[in-house]
């Protein structure tokens, strides 16, 4: 697997999209941690007990690792389809990049953001500065996972008897003894 980093250069016309992204993403990730960290696991899981508790400590810290980890991973990736050997004959089934000058295997698409074309290009991400493609595919839906396994306060009360309203009160209650 080849590493590089990301070609995304300030004065790329997107840079600015880049940094904000990754701004908001980095807030959006601490916001979730210290949800976590400080909110529901001393207050919503207040009935376990204290194995329970340091349980839910280390998976959280874990799972925080997990999503900047498969985040950087994603980042560092390198997914283009640049500077390889052209098959001798290209398959029929090969397309060719006008942009790139180079024959690309089937499901390769270029992206006009990266510059590059990209195998089993799937979009281009503005919260790692990359494309998600078929090399980094694995760390996407780690972080992906992760997000969704950060979200457990929202749940964890979502999940709670009665209706909105009495929810509401808990969360407010929760923010008061803070
Ligand atoms: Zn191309
Ligand atoms: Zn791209």
């Amino acid at each position: 697997m080849a590493f590089h980093i990301p070609h995304i250069a300030l004065g790329d016309k997107l840079w600015l999209l880049h940094a904000a992204a990754f701004v908001y993403y980095i807030t959006v990730s601490v916001i979730f941690l210290t949800t976590d960290l400080y909110i529901t696991i001393p207050h919503i899981y207040a009935d376990y007990d204290f194995t329970g508790i340091l349980l839910r400590y280390l998976l959280t810290v874990y799972i925080f690792f997990n999503m900047v980890a498969n985040h950087v991973l994603c980042t560092i990736t390198d997914t283009t389809y640049r500077n390889r050997e052209d098959p001798d004959p290209v398959p029929r089934a090969w397309g060719h990049c006008m942009t790139c000058q180079v024959h690309t295997p089937p499901r390769t698409w270029h992206c006009s953001i990266c510059h590059n074309c990209v195998l089993r290009r799937d979009h281009h991400c503005f919260f790692t500065a990359s494309c998600v493609g078929h090399h980094n595919q694995r760390s996407v839906n780690g972080v992906y996972t992760s997000i969704v396994a950060m979200t457990d306060s929202i749940q964890k009360i979502a999940t709670r008897p009665g209706n909105i309203g009495q929810k509401a009160q808990v969360v407010l209650q929760i923010l008061k003894d803070l």
